[in-house]
């Protein structure tokens, strides 16, 4: 029934990280912390960089070159790929803008101190401390196969 994860480089690294920040936020309070900043933070940089990126290669209603300039052969292939990576930019940061609008209402939501405290019991359940001395060894076990090059003769 149970299907194996993936277990690549990559989903690896994500599921450490999906359990860290699990562990380390083990409340409904902290979750929505966590995420509120998360969100705060990926709108201040995309949108500065934006910002910087507009400065420097104009706003998309200035970026069409003029007749002349393409007549010229002047446009290279990077104004448009800078182009491009505007409006996807652009496009992020509208989408990040409905998401925070979205969210405050998660965010609005407190739980009774009970409630809080089955968020830490689950939390330790799904998430235990890869440094606990159990999960250690049992990594140890799971990790002991000839493949790992220290395991080579
Ligand atoms: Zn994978």
């Amino acid at each position: 029934m149970s299907e194996e994860p993936c277990q690549c480089p990559d989903c690896q690294r994500f599921y450490r990280e999906h359990d860290r920040l699990i562990r380390e936020n083990p409340s409904l309070r902290q979750q929505q912390e966590l995420n509120w900043a998360a969100l705060q933070s990926f709108r201040t940089l995309a949108g500065r960089v934006l910002e910087e990126l507009q400065k420097q290669y104009g706003d998309n209603e200035t970026s069409v070159p003029a007749p002349a300039e393409v007549a010229k052969g002047e446009t290279s292939e990077e104004p448009d790929a800078m182009q491009q990576a505007m409006a996807d930019l652009e496009n992020i940061n509208a989408h990040l803008f409905s998401i925070e609008a979205l969210m405050e209402r998660i965010f609005d939501v407190r739980v009774p101190e009970e409630v809080e405290q089955k968020f830490r019991e689950v939390a330790g359940e799904l998430a235990p401390d890869p440094l606990n001395a159990d999960r250690l060894r049992l990594n140890r076990l799971l990790h002991q196969t000839p493949d790992l090059p220290d395991h080579r003769p």
